[in-house]
C-alpha cells in the first residue's frame, strides 16, 4: 500500500483566542474540527497535522513543507502577518505539485493571491442569511457523496459576485444566496504540477465545518488537489538550451547582450 497522504491544516487562530463567540463555536479552534473533517472520511489514508500562525515559521518549515501533499489555508484578520517568504514559498510548493485548499475568507491570503494573480476582491455581507450551493458539475470527485443538487447552509456569511478570479478551469459549485446575490463558491485552478481548490462556507461565527456535507466537501477536496502518485517533480526557472536536439540549418549570432538582466 502507498503511503498516507500527508496534509497540513493551516489556521490563522486569531479570532477563537480573542472572541467569545468564536470559542463557544470553536473551542478547540477551528483546525481541529477541520482535521477531523478529513480524517472523518479520509480515514487511513491521510495522516493530517495542523500549523497555525503564531507558531515558528507560521507552522511551515521547510521540513513541514517538504512533507505536505495538500495544504489547507483558513485566514481572516491577520493576512497582512503572514511572511511574504513564507506565502511565497508555500506558493511555489503548488506550483511544483502540492495541493491547496482554499478557504472561506482565504480568498484574500497571500499564497491564493500569488497563485491568482488578481485582487481576488468579492462582495459581502453578515446577516445570516441561507445560501445553497449548488452543484453545477455533478460527477466530480469533489460532489462525491452529495445527495441533493445542492448544500444548504441555514446561516451564512454571503460572498457576492464580482469575485475577481481568474476562470477557473473547473467551476463545481455556484452559490445562490437568500438576498439575492450569487457567488462561485467552489473552483479549480492548475498552477504548474499543482492544483487549487477554492471553497466558500466557513465564517467562523456560523458552525459551518460542523455540517456534514461541509466536511464531505472539503475532504473530498483534499482528495482531489492531492499529487497524483509517481508525478514528475516541476522544474523551476527557465535554463537557456544552447544545444539542440537536432541540428539547426540557420546560421544565428546571438547579441548576448540582450539577454543580459
Ligand atoms: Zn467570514
Amino acid at each position: 500500500m502507498s503511503r498516507p497522504l500527508r496534509v497540513t491544516v493551516w489556521h490563522e487562530h486569531r479570532h477563537e483566542k480573542k472572541h467569545p463567540k468564536v470559542q463557544e463555536v470553536y473551542p478547540d479552534g477551528m483546525h481541529t474540527v477541520m482535521k477531523s473533517a478529513i480524517e472523518e472520511h479520509l480515514g487511513a489514508d491521510v495522516e493530517v497535522r495542523t500549523a497555525l500562525l503564531d507558531d515558528a515559521d507560521h507552522g511551515l518549515s521547510d521540513d513541514v513543507l517538504d512533507e505536505t501533499d495538500v495544504m489547507t489555508w483558513w485566514g481572516h484578520a491577520a493576512h497582512g502577518d503572514v511572511k511574504d517568504e513564507i506565502a511565497q514559498k508555500v506558493a511555489e510548493r503548488v506550483r511544483r505539485g502540492m495541493g491547496l485548499v482554499v478557504l472561506h475568507s482565504g480568498h484574500y491570503s497571500k499564497p491564493f493571491k500569488l497563485l491568482m494573480g488578481t485582487n481576488c476582491h468579492l462582495k459581502w455581507r453578515e446577516a445570516a442569511e441561507i445560501e445553497r450551493l449548488w452543484n453545477v458539475s455533478p460527477g466530480h470527485p469533489i460532489t462525491a457523496g452529495l445527495e441533493k443538487d445542492y448544500i444548504e447552509l441555514a446561516e451564512t456569511e454571503m460572498y457576492g459576485e464580482h469575485f475577481d478570479i481568474p476562470d477557473p478551469d473547473e467551476l463545481v459549485f455556484v452559490s445562490w444566496f437568500e438576498g439575492g446575490e450569487v457567488f462561485r463558491s467552489g473552483c479549480v485552478w492548475k498552477r504548474g504540477a499543482g492544483k487549487v481548490f477554492y471553497f466558500r462556507p466557513g465564517h467562523e461565527t456560523f458552525p459551518i465545518y460542523y455540517n456534514p456535507e461541509v466536511r464531505r466537501v472539503l475532504a473530498n477536496g483534499v482528495g482531489y488537489v492531492a499529487p497524483p502518485a509517481g508525478v514528475v517533480p516541476y522544474r523551476a526557472g527557465s535554463p537557456n538550451i544552447k544545444e539542440p536536439l537536432s541540428p539547426i540549418a540557420a546560421t544565428h549570432e546571438v547579441d548576448a547582450s540582450l539577454h543580459k538582466h
